[in-house]
Order: structure tokens, then sequence, then C-alpha cells
């Protein structure tokens, strides 16, 4: 045998080994003995660097450091879920369900909520090629280094597998793992981990992958992305990534209807605690891919799947204080702060209160004992009083009545919940929160600039509003605090590139309440630059699609104030993008003006998401469900049978993929 016969042999051997131990928890030789192979390949490939190859099993070992990781856009967008926590909110999403689809059948694929780190795995000709974290679902960190240290994630696929192909997963720890780190981590006097949801994902982003190698992490996979996979369920995917090498949890269930996906959850919420790992409730998916396709996505999560969430674990403890936080917006939300009590997990110290009106209801005191519940949210939340251990002394809340950050005297306006510091062009924290907000992420995506930056350049008196961050010099910002010549030219620079971004979140990052990433959008395509938007009256607002009153109204106060207007023409003076870019013209028009659309079947030149984005680039709507507000249905192949005939009875034309595109070139 060739050596490099004899590294083949060993890789493929090892290879299969890791499959057996940690896919099919079905170990065939002793640890010591794969070691032992293991050392010998290392030492081979060592000594033969030509034969590299980067799904040897010795790159498990890890050893690369990753200083940076990089931002991927994701090919195909990752989603949240939607939330129920009841047999009623299932029964509703069915029939929410069902309307879309007419009466055809459907069934459901239930499978665990396994809770971790989520993972987007890109296989191409059978070879990992990059693992990228969730992120914000559009993009998010190249994680690959470390995710090749997890034995579960397969480096080369068997059988029959797509060309190219995204696999998404959650990274996990065994409760075990879990368990057996922390004993570690004491004996060598270290803090122990919280829990193990937050280590695994924590995990994705150590630089240094010998680390993370040494970590129990492990990858349950449960969803595949691409085009032209010839896989017809979901049921099916399971079936299929679980034949190519991926760990896919057994527990999944295809069920015939919602009473037996009920029956799936009460099951697994009673032996939940028997699984190696955490879940922290059941995903229902709609199992066939063609009926997935039909009822498509709301904006941010599949109308096909629906989490089943089990009820979340309550903890009572004393409130201390009640403070409040003024936002920047000038809304003031009380905070509770807590005796720290462990709540599934995690140990919370505060809660919100939401307003005035909530701690009314519940009558909560300061030195009360409350009970606290984890949902969904980061913040937890209070959800009653214990009235039983109310000190004698307890006075009732008295809301305060000025500002905490500038004293000013709080206003409430008819019919609104929250409470709010009038004094925005004054109030310390209003400023900074808009310059924060100014700066993020989603917004202008200022890099080199961060919250305390913000607050750090206002204190120094080096900037008052976001306009002033376009005149920063590299020398008045290297004197801050922790500030060195790179970072404060990384600013400035960073600052500049900020020119760049385009007008819809240029408009975003203004601030106006009310007016998020999406109303900006409407906004930007509806008036396509900012002069014509500031020209428009609050009937003319109203009148484009999806704005309301309330936000119209916010519009118009925004453009009326001089301060907003002066800052406006700052910006315009410094370069930033206040109209959509020539392209972005270029694709839009208002040809399909006041018509609504709705779209069914498989396509032959333009994938549905594609059909979509014409239609509303030209100015249409594009709706889910058949109503007799419907203009057109665009129909492709396979188009749902009831659907057909509730167009027909309804008299709503059908109308084919070509002659839909001949309307956009009349
Ligand atoms: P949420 O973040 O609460 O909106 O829930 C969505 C997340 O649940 C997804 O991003 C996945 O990471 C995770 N998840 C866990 N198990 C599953 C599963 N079986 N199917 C789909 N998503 C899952
Ligand atoms: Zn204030």
């Amino acid at each position: 045998m060739s050596i490099e016969q004899k590294i083949e042999s060993l890789r493929k051997e090892l290879t299969e080994h890791n499959y057996k131990y940690y896919v099919l928890d079905q170990p065939s030789i002793s640890d010591y003995e794969f070691d032992m192979k293991l050392k010998e390949l290392q030492q081979l490939e060592a000594q033969h660097p030509e034969f590299y190859d980067p799904a040897s099993p010795t790159i498990r070992v890890g050893g690369m450091v990753t200083k940076n990781f990089e931002t991927v856009v994701h090919e195909h967008r990752m989603y949240s879920l939607d939330n129920s926590y009841s047999k009623e909110d299932l029964e509703d999403w069915e029939k929410r369900i069902q309307r879309i689809l007419g009466d055809a059948e459907v069934e459901f694929t239930c499978e665990l909520k396994y809770d971790g780190a989520s993972i987007s795995l890109t296989y191409e000709d059978g070879k990992l090629v990059r693992a990228v974290t969730r992120g914000d679902g559009f993009q998010g960190d190249d994680v690959t280094t470390n995710i090749k240290t997890i034995r579960s994630v397969p480096l080369q696929l068997k059988g029959d597998y797509p060309p190219k192909f995204d696999i998404r997963g959650e990274i996990i720890l065994t409760l075990e793992g879990f368990a057996k780190m922390n004993h570690e981590r004491i004996e060598a006097g270290e803090d122990p981990y919280m829990n193990p949801r937050n280590t695994a994902s924590g995990s994705l982003k150590l630089q240094d992958s010998a680390l993370v190698a040494q970590r129990p992490l492990e990858c349950l996979l449960y969803s595949i992305a691409g085009s032209n996979l010839g896989i017809s369920s979901q049921f099916e995917i399971l079936e299929k990534a679980r034949s190519w090498g991926f760990k896919v949890p057994t527990v999944a269930k295809l069920c015939k209807s919602t009473a037996e996906v009920m029956q799936f959850v009460e099951h697994w919420d009673t032996n939940r605690h028997h699984l190696p790992y955490e879940t922290d409730g059941v995903v229902v998916k709609v199992n066939s891919i063609q009926q997935q396709e039909e009822l498509g996505y709301t904006a941010k999560s599949p109308r096909w799947a629906m989490a089943y969430k089990f009820q979340a674990e309550q903890a009572s403890t004393v409130l201390n204080e009640i403070t409040y936080q003024v936002g920047r917006t000038g809304a003031i939300t009380p905070v509770a702060n807590l005796q720290p009590v462990l709540l599934a997990g995690t140990t919370v110290k505060r809660a919100s209160l939401h307003n005035a009106d909530q701690i009314a209801k519940l009558d909560v005191r300061e030195g009360d004992t409350v009970f606290v519940e984890k949902g969904g949210e980061i913040i937890p939340k209070i959800i009653a009083v214990d009235f039983t251990k109310r000190p004698a002394n307890s006075k009732p809340t008295e809301y305060i009545t000025h500002c905490p950050e500038c004293a000013t005297e709080l206003i409430r306006k008819e019919g609104e919940a929250q409470h709010f510091c009038p004094n925005d062009t004054g109030c310390p924290t209003q400023i900074t929160g808009r310059i924060q907000h100014f700066i993020s992420r989603k917004a202008m995506d200022i890099e080199g600039m961060g919250s305390e930056t913000v607050e750090l350049l206002f204190k120094q008196g080096l900037i008052a509003n976001y306009a002033d961050l376009y005149t920063l010099t590299k020398e008045q910002v290297v004197p801050l605090e922790r500030m060195a010549d790179k970072s404060a030219e990384n600013l400035v620079n960073g600052v500049a590139a900020s020119k760049s971004i385009p007008f819809e979140r240029v408009l975003f990052a203004l601030g106006i309440r009310y007016v998020g990433e999406t109303v900006a959008k409407k906004l930007a395509k509806a008036y396509k630059n900012i002069d014509a938007l500031m020209a428009a009256s609050q009937e003319e607002l109203v009148a484009v699609d999806e704005i309301g009153e309330r936000i119209a109204e916010s519009v118009v106060n925004f453009f009326s104030e001089p301060t907003n207007l002066e800052i406006i023409d700052r910006l315009k003076s410094y370069g930033l993008q206040f109209s959509l870019s020539e392209e972005q013209l270029e694709n839009q028009t208002d040809k399909l003006k006041g018509q609504i659309f709705v779209v069914s079947g498989v396509f032959e030149t333009v994938s549905r998401d594609e059909l979509k984005k014409l239609i509303e680039d030209n100015g249409g709507k594009v709706a889910s469900s058949i109503s007799s507000k419907t203009s057109f249905v665009v129909a492709g192949d396979n188009m749902g049978p009831s659907k057909r005939t509730k167009a027909e009875s309804l008299g709503v034309p059908i109308i084919s993929e070509q002659e839909f595109l001949q309307k956009l070139q009349a």
C-alpha cells in the first residue's frame, strides 16, 4: 500500500468510526483504539502535507484561530418561527392554513424544538464548504473552522446527495456534556457556566478552534434549502438528511391531524426531562413542500410552520426597586429590579413592567414578592404579586411625574399606554438614543462605533445630534478614553463610508417614530426622495398602501420641526443618500398600481419570490389568499385545485406566467 492509500484508508476508517460514535451513538471500537489510529493519521499527514484534505478527520482536533468572523449573506434567509401556547392557538393556525389551501388535505411533521444556536451549513459536491450563524436571519458570521471540529457534522457526505444545498440545524450541548464541562471548570477553580444554550452559542464564536473541539457540542439538523432538490415533504427531508450522514433525531413524527399533533406535544411535554438535551417546545410543519410554497412567508416567519412552546418556568422573588428608563423617542419604561433568582437556567435580576397601567393592574409595589416568568422575550416579565407576602408597611406605587434624566414633566397622550418625556431636544438619553439608533446595524451601520462611544462623544460635547458625526475629525476623537490612533481612524472612516447607505435605510436611521425598517422602505418607494416625502400632507401619506394615520401624523410632525429640517439639510450637504438610486428607480414602475395578485403553483422562468418582487416593484400588491378584492391569480404548474375553484367562483381572472410578464412589457 502506498503512503497515499494508507492515509486515504485511515481517513475513511476514522470517518466511519466518527459517524458510528457521534451520529448513531453506536461505537464499534474503543476510544483508545480510535485515538491510536488518529495519532497515526496525524503523523502521516504531517510528514506528507501534499495529501492535505480539508475533510480529513484530523481537522476535528482544531487548532486554527479565527481573529474576525467574516459576515456572510445567507443565500436563503433564515426565518424565525411563530409561537403558540395552546391547543386553541394551534387550531387557529390550522384554520388559517386551510383558508389558504382550500380543502386540500394537510399533514404535519412534528419535531422537537432544540434549544441551542442555529446554524446554516453549505455543502457542495458532498463537502462542507461553509457554516454560518443565523445572525439577523439575512446575514450571519462565518464560523466554519469551529463547526468543523464538531464530530457529528459530516465533512464528507454519503449516498445520493444533491450537488449543492444548505442544511439548517441547531448546535447544542447535551445535558451530560454540559454537566461534565462544568464539573471540570469547578475542579479548575473556575465559575460554572449558567446554561447549555448560551454556552453552545458562545462556543461558536471562540477564536481558537482547539477550544471548541474540546467542548462536547452536537449538531442536530432539521431543514434543507436549495433548488431542484427533488424532495417533496418535510418528513422526507429528515430521512434524506439522515441517509447522507447527518444527525437527525428520530423522535420526529408524521401526523394526520392537529389532534395527533397535540398527542405528540403532550407526550413530550411530560417526557422532555428524559431527553439527553434541552427542548423548549415542538415545531409543527406542514409536511408537503408544495403546500409550504403555497403558504409562503410573513415578514418574519413561514406560514407553514409553528412552534408550540412548553409552559415557561416560573420563579418567585422579591422586587427591590422600580426604576424608569427613557428610550430614544422619550418613552418611559418602568423596570423591576429583583432579588436575583434562578429561572430556567439563567439568573434573573430585572423584569419589564411595561407601563403605568400594567403596574396598576398588577398592583405591584416595591418590597413585594412577585412571580416572574420567562417567555420568548429576553427580559422576563412579572405575572403576579404574592399578596400573602406583602409587607405591612407597603405603599402603592406612585408612577413618576418627571423625567429621571432631565426632570421635565412627563406627558401621556390620549389613548396611549406609555408616558413620554417631551424634552426631545434637551433630554440627554433621548439624544444619545437617537444617535445610537442612527449608527446601528440595520440603519447606517457605522463600523468602528458603538453605543458607549456615542455616550462618550456626547459627554465630551463633540456631538449633539447625528449630523455632527460627519464633522468629527480623527484629532478630536483620539484623546477620548480607550481610543487609539487606529480606532479613531476606523471611526472616522466608518462615518464616511456610511454616506453610501441607500435612501430607505437613511430614512429609517432618522428615527422618526413609527417608521421602522418596513415602513421606511414603503415610504422610500412611494416618494423616491426626501423632498417629495417632506412635501407630502397627512392625507397624501395615508393614501400610501399600509401607511396609517398614526404613521402619517408622526412623519408630518417630524418634518415640521425646524431642528429636524436643519439636520437634514446638513446631512444632505455631507453627501448622504436622500433619493433612490438610478438602479432602484429603473426597476420600478406604477404599472400594477392598485392591483392585488395572488400567486399559486410553480413557475418556469422566474421563482415564486422573484415574481412577488416583480409585482411589488411595479406597484402591485401580493396577497396570500383569494378574495373578491383579488385582481388576478397568477397560476403556474400545479396550481391548487381548490384555489382554481375559488377564483372561478368569485370571477377572479386566472393568468399565466407569460401573460403576467406581458403586462409588465406593455
Ligand atoms: P425562534 O428563534 O424562537 O423564532 O425559533 C426559531 C428557531 O428555532 C430557528 O431559528 C431554529 O434555530 C430553532 N429550531 C430548533 N429546533 C427546530 C426545528 N426542529 N425546526 C425548525 N427550527 C428549529
Ligand atoms: Zn427627559
